[in-house]
């Protein structure tokens, strides 16, 4: 009779792991869920998001955007892209989501025209009330918490890594909402964010809702929200939104 049993993978008899219910190398101890990874963009051709991302913007429509006053959203699409339309006003996801990998892409007009904030303004949202400064600063200066990356009027990033107008650039997130107890802040939020690959920030907590020339605080809300992008009138385009939802690895005791 052939031998049909799969070799061990593990072990059953070695030490528990401190912290966890598992032990070392445990043969029981659940599998990571397989992904397929997707591929990255280019300046000449957009990227496939990975097989479980939950995709916001794909190219094709605004099916999953709402805009002022959770009326249609109505910004351009054009080439598989979004476009501002000065004063038809900030947009926001349908979808509410809390912790998350956030990928999307965004491009400065290519005219390049203003100085300082009003050169290709615009601003990702998370929550709808949290704004990760979206900005031309290629060659052009402003205030150092208002520059691209920045968590706008609290943290600079790290550094400036902006390519030039017209190019796309690249925001990689991972995002962990802030915790509350009622009224009470438990814990804040949480940013760490990759621009054109190239680290902005590192766990940089966040102080509260974004605010213009205050300082802020947090207000107690709901553990998930939109995300929105900002019409600042300026003509800033996005491609290739998608998040991924932060869930735990399981821990769950073996049975
Ligand atoms: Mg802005």
């Amino acid at each position: 009779m052939a031998d049909t049993a799969k070799p061990a993978i593990g072990y059953d008899d070695t030490p528990i792991i401190p912290g966890s219910c598992w032990r070392v190398h445990d043969s029981k101890r659940p599998q990571p869920r397989v992904v397929v990874p997707g591929t990255f963009s280019t300046q000449e051709s957009i990227g496939v998001p990975p097989s479980d991302a939950i995709v916001l913007f794909d190219g094709r429509d605004l099916a999953n955007w709402v805009g002022k006053d959770g009326g249609a959203a109505e910004w351009k699409v054009e080439n598989g892209c979004m476009e501002v339309v000065p004063g038809k006003g900030d947009i926001r996801t349908k979808a509410e989501f809390g912790d998350c990998q956030l990928h999307l892409e965004w491009s400065a007009p290519t005219v390049v025209k203003g100085e300082s904030q009003g050169r290709g303004n615009s601003g990702v949202f998370m929550m709808g009330l949290y704004e990760i400064q979206v900005l031309d600063c290629y060659q052009n200066l402003t205030y150092a918490d208002g520059t691209t990356g920045a968590l706008y009027g609290q943290s600079p990033p790290l550094v400036n890594a902006c390519r030039a107008p017209g190019l796309w650039q690249t925001y990689d997130l991972i995002w962990i909402a802030p915790r509350f107890a009622g009224d009470r802040l438990l814990s804040p939020a949480y940013v760490t964010l990759f621009f054109n690959g190239v680290l902005l920030h590192l766990m940089k907590d966040v102080q509260g809702t974004t605010q213009h020339r205050k300082t802020t605080e947090y207000k107690a809300h709901a553990p998930v929200g939109p995300l929105k992008l900002q019409d600042h009138r300026d003509l800033v385009r996005f491609r290739n939104i998608w998040y991924r939802p932060l869930t735990a690895y399981d821990q769950t005791a073996p049975a």
